[in-house]
Formats: C-alpha cells, structure tokens, sequence
C-alpha cells in the first residue's frame, strides 16, 4: 500500500471509491484460506459487503480471527438461518412514514441512508443494504421533517441509517437546518460510525457546519480497542472541538469484546480519547448473525467487572433492545427488602444494610395539607421541615 499517496489516503472520497469489495482487494491486505473464500462469494450473491481501506488496513494479515476481520468480512455462517428474524425490532411496525421509527413518545429515529462506509457483519438493518446505495429521497425527507414539525411532543431527532454522515453534506445540513427551525426539537442525534471505520470523514468543513446547529450529539461505534487509532482519536478531538459531546454505543460481540479484560480495555480507550461509553448493545437474534451473539449471562458478568472496578462513567448501559425499547441488563446490587432495611452489595461483594423504613417518606417529609403540618407543633412545621428549608418563601 506504500504506493497509495498520503493525500488520497486521507481523502474520505477516496476511501469510499476505493471500498473492498473482491476477494482479490482483500487479498492485498490479509490471506484468505479456501474456506473463508467460498464463504465470502456465498455470502456475497445474497448480501453485499465492502471494506473501507483505511479499516482493511487495522486486519491482521494472518489471523482469520482478528476483531476488525470478524466484524467486516462476511463469513459463510452468515448462511446459517436456524433461527431470528430479519427485523427483530419490528422497525417496519412503528413507522408512521418512511424511514421514520418511532418507538418513544418524545424522540424518534430517522433513517436518512442505507449507505455505510464498511458494512458491518453484525448490522442490525441488514435488510436495509441492499445491492443498490440508496439516500432518502428529497420528498420522504420533507414527509419526515413534517411529521416531525405536526408532533410537537418530539423533542430529540435521531438521523441515522446506514450512516447518518454518509447522506450527502449538502442535503444533511438542508435537514438539519430544517430540523432546528422546529421549535420543539431541543436536541438533534447523528449515529454514525465513520470516526471508527473512516475517520477521513470528520473533516474540518464537517465540523464547522455542524457546530452552526447546536445542540449536536453524535453516537458512534467502536467495539475493540484496535479501533481506537491515532486517526480514530483526531477524528474524535475535531468533533469534540466543535462542541460535540460523542458517545460510543458497542455491541457484545463473540469472539471479539466478550470478555471483561477486552471490555474494561475498551471502555478505559474510550474515555482516554473523551468518548463516553454509553450503552453495550446485546446482540439482536437477528438472522444470519447467530455466531455473533453471547448468552445475556455473559453480559452481565461483563458489566459487573466494570463496575467500580474501573472509572465510572466509563461504564455503558447494558440493554436489549426490543419492539417496546431499550431495557436494561445488569447485575442486581438490590439483594432484598429485610424489614426495615434494604441489603444491598457492593461492587467488591460486601454486604451493606440501608435503614429505610416503608415509613420514612411519611415520618420526615410530612404533606403540608396533613393536619399535623397546619398545627404549629414546630416539629412538623414547614419551617422547621428539612424537606423545605431550601424554599424560598
Ligand atoms: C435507540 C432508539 C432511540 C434513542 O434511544 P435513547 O435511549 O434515547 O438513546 C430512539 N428511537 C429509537 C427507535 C431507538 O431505537
């Protein structure tokens, strides 16, 4: 690759047009057994895949089993079907228009793209690549932003996809623009995976057209401390510079970040170049990706050795995302109600007893309209009340 010159290399477009697509690209940058080989060309007459160089170039060159291998190059267990859906969440359900998903009362998903620089093996909208690259059109766009404008309950917008920086720049500001004209939209989310998988992307002009619509978040995804680059990490710092918090949302994934030590590595990486972990994904049983998932056990084990064993806000949210939202995982530190106490164990595994009596509410912060507030006893009084002393009047 020494005859690829810096320039180009650095060139996000030059990236994309130079996706891995052919056994033979992928033989530049990794060797392929026979058997991985007619695994990709069976995967690739149903499902596509491409390879961004700059992520080929994170591969091992040897081992079949290195991470970014695992994550982008399609593997003929994808072929297995004993058991998921194609649409585990039920998206197409909760769609009142177009690419909208609509799951929360005051947030919504927009899914703007299918296109993504490397598609991930794992991709929970695999149904969504198709063999074409394929944008929201202009008229869908406009459906969404009105849909968006007529619910004034709808308070944080979520441009995804596909990735959500991959919908031409022009036209993502010309929503985003839109989008802040809405006065009830507070909060605009972009999910892009492009600091991991391309960084090229997060240019300088990116960065100066986002920060002219605050307030921006983006989430991404990174899911093994091989993605955390020198690149990776200046990409971060532009987007972080112009005033962008970033959170990292990573799957649970066999065989890659399935054990505490690869996790707690990750996650330390992470809050090192200012990414916030912010949820672990457990993965889909979503068809074709069996071999990726980890028992919900597994998870939970991961978590609880994270938990006050390392920084914590460093720690992601643990959930399963379902039809009905995310719901958290984790391992239980409430042991059980005992009387008047709570036991509760910490993360060492002591074990601590909170008085908490069912009365406490009551006892010390008594309703003001209760005849015993109202009688001047001075004990109960709202002046000598601990619950209002903070009270102006
Ligand atoms: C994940 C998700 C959101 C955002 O959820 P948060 O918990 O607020 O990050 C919104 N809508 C849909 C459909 C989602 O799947």
């Amino acid at each position: 690759m020494s005859d690829i010159d810096l320039e180009q290399w650095n060139d996000w477009r030059w990236q994309l047009r130079n996706r891995i697509r052919t056994l033979d690209d992928l033989r530049k940058y990794v060797q392929v057994s026979s058997d991985e080989a007619a695994g990709i060309e069976a995967v690739s007459r149903s499902c596509r895949w491409a390879v961004t160089p700059y992520y080929a170039s994170l591969m091992d060159r040897e081992d079949r089993n290195c991470p970014i291998r695992r994550q982008a190059i399609p593997s003929g267990l994808e072929l297995r079907e004993s058991f998921g859906t194609l649409d585990p969440l039920r998206e197409e359900e909760h769609s009142p228009v177009e690419s909208l998903i609509r799951v929360y009362p005051d947030r919504v998903a927009f899914c703007i793209t299918n296109q993504c620089p490397t598609f991930c093996r794992h991709c929970l909208r695999k149904r969504l690549v198709g063999e074409v690259d394929r944008h929201l059109s202009r008229g869908h766009t406009q459906r969404g932003i009105e849909y968006i404008r007529a619910h004034e309950e709808i308070r944080d917008v979520l441009l995804t996809g596909g990735d959500a920086l991959l919908f031409p720049e022009d036209r993502l500001e010309d929503l985003i623009a839109q989008l802040r004209q809405i006065p009830h939209v507070e909060i605009i989310r972009l999910g892009t995976r492009t600091p991991c998988t391309m960084p090229q992307r997060i240019t300088a002009k990116l960065c100066d057209t986002l920060e002219k619509y605050h307030p921006i978040w983006i989430n991404t995804q990174f899911n093994h401390p091989k993605e955390i680059t020198p690149e990776a990490e200046e990409a971060c710092a532009r987007l972080l510079k112009a005033g962008i918090p970033l959170g990292n949302q990573s799957v649970l994934l066999r065989g890659i970040n399935d054990t505490p030590e690869v996790m707690k590595k990750l996650v330390q990486e992470l809050v090192r170049i200012r990414v916030r972990p912010y949820y672990l994904y457990q993965a889909q049983t979503l068809k074709g990706t069996e071999h990726f998932i980890v028992p919900i056990e597994t998870g939970i084990e991961i978590i609880r050795n994270i938990r006050g064993f390392t920084t914590g806000f460093a720690e992601p949210k643990y959930v399963l995302d379902t039809p009905y939202g995310k719901i958290p995982m984790g391992p239980q530190y409430m042991v059980r109600r005992d009387g008047d106490y709570w036991v509760l164990k910490s993360f060492g595994g002591k074990i601590w007893r909170e008085f908490n009596p069912p009365s406490l509410g009551q006892s010390a912060c008594p309703n003001e309209s209760t005849p015993l507030a109202t009688e001047g006893s001075g004990r109960h009084g709202p002046g000598a009340d601990p619950c209002h002393s903070s009270r102006s009047t």
